[in-house]
């Protein structure tokens, strides 16, 4: 098959963001379609022996099976390797099976890692239920301290993991501060991205050396497909790549087209979720139900400043506090701002045009116990919502039918 590439121009820094967003990575068939064509298939045929010989010798560049070579998901990942600003980039079925990648990749028994408990939680249990389990040590820092982070590095340490801002509390993590200290031990850090995607923060320009992400949120944006994947030098993708072909976490190609569509418009998705969620920010931090607002794009944020040096704005992830004097009494306040929403969707999830609203203490960090929630600032009195793009007028009045009453 003859392919129609669009110019090499489109993958390359050269174009701003909502250019590459919109045009990189994107091969035509012979049949030269505007819209990027669906590859569903599994494997790909060959001219001859010989040629299939070099294909899987790999002395020649081409597609042989969709566990590793497809290209829906190969455009896929072109465009994502251009908006972070990576050399390469491979996809996996989901966030998990990124991490999970990055782990075997690159860490065996006897080794360690440094990185917080203020994590996604299934990263926690990948971390406490498996990879201790095969003798990696791991230790936990303050997110938001870099002293911490270098005084926790070991000669035996081999990766650096975080996440910012963290869920539910928006702590920030200073990348810079801790790429620096990373760069020094040579050890690489890594960043998953998945709460601003590369449309507001892009962490390989700050120095980590890898991106992960969660594919199924932001970057699908409307909540239909799991995907994952990793970004970053070609140095540090190729053992990531060669996890994913040999155990198999591959993205399906039509998951991939998905998330393809979906970056064509995450810059603008991302933009409007940022501003919903500091107009409802800011609505809430002057409720006189409200004890406090948790938002990075506001100026009470206690790392307001580190947020707006490295992200583009705030995101659309809002955490407050409702009143009330005991833990028991915070929950009801909690359970009843929830139980009177009749727009907003109650559910853990997040990175949908729907805004989501969740207890977290009950639900997304249930699983800890009474001490760690207390030790991670995770009150009764929290509640998180992850901002849609429905009117913000609308998310106002669904919120303050439970503040109110
Ligand atoms: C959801 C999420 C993950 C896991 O992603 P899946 O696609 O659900 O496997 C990892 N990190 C963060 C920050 C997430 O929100």
């Amino acid at each position: 098959m003859t392919t129609k590439k669009t110019p090499k121009s489109a993958t390359q820094r050269d174009l701003r963001f909502a250019t590459r967003a919109v045009r990189a990575g994107t091969t035509r068939s012979e049949f030269g379609e505007h819209s990027e064509a669906m590859y569903l298939t599994s494997s790909f045929v060959f001219d001859d022996a010989e040629q299939a010989a070099r294909r899987f010798q790999n002395q020649e560049p081409g597609v042989v099976y969709s566990r590793f070579t497809n290209p829906s998901v190969q455009m896929f990942e072109e465009r994502l390797a251009s908006l972070e600003g990576a050399e390469r980039c491979v996809a996996t079925s989901s966030g998990m099976s990124a991490i999970h990648a990055v782990c075997l990749a690159f860490l065996k028994a006897g080794d360690h890692i440094v990185t917080t408990p203020s994590l996604f939680g299934a990263t926690i249990q990948l971390f406490e239920n498996y990879l201790v389990k095969f003798g990696v040590s791991v230790s936990y820092v303050s997110l938001t301290d870099p002293q911490a982070w270098a005084n926790a590095i070991t000669p035996s340490t081999r990766l650096i993991y975080l996440e910012t801002p963290s869920n539910p509390l928006t702590e920030i993590a200073d990348i810079a501060a801790i790429a620096k200290t990373a760069k020094a031990k040579g050890v690489p850090l890594v960043v998953d991205n998945c709460f601003c995607t590369p449309a507001l923060q892009q962490p390989l320009a700050m120095g980590a050396d890898l991106v992960v992400h969660s594919a199924t949120k932001y970057i699908d944006g409307q909540g239909r497909v799991l995907g994952g994947a990793v970004a970053g030098p070609s140095v540090l993708v190729e053992p990531i790549y060669q996890v994913v072909r040999t155990c198999g976490p591959s993205l399906s190609p039509f998951n991939a087209w998905v998330l393809h569509k979906g970056l064509e418009t995450l810059d603008l998705r991302m933009k409007a979720h940022s501003a919903s969620a500091l107009t409802l920010a800011q609505w809430l931090e002057a409720h006189p139900k409200v004890s406090r607002v948790l938002y990075p794009g506001l100026a009470s944020h206690p790392q307001h400043a580190l947020a707006m040096r490295q992200q583009s704005a705030g995101g659309a992830i809002v955490s407050f506090e409702v009143n009330g004097a005991t833990p028991d009494e915070q929950r009801q306040n909690a359970f009843r701002v929830i139980n009177a929403v009749e727009v907003i969707s109650v559910t853990g999830n997040l990175g949908d045009t729907r805004t989501t609203i969740t207890h977290s203490a009950t639900t997304t960090h249930g699983r800890l116990s009474e001490e760690a929630r207390a030790r991670a600032g995770i009150r009764q009195s929290l509640i998180r919502v992850a901002v849609g793009l429905e009117d913000i007028e609308d998310l106002k009045a669904d919120l303050d039918r439970g503040l109110s009453a």
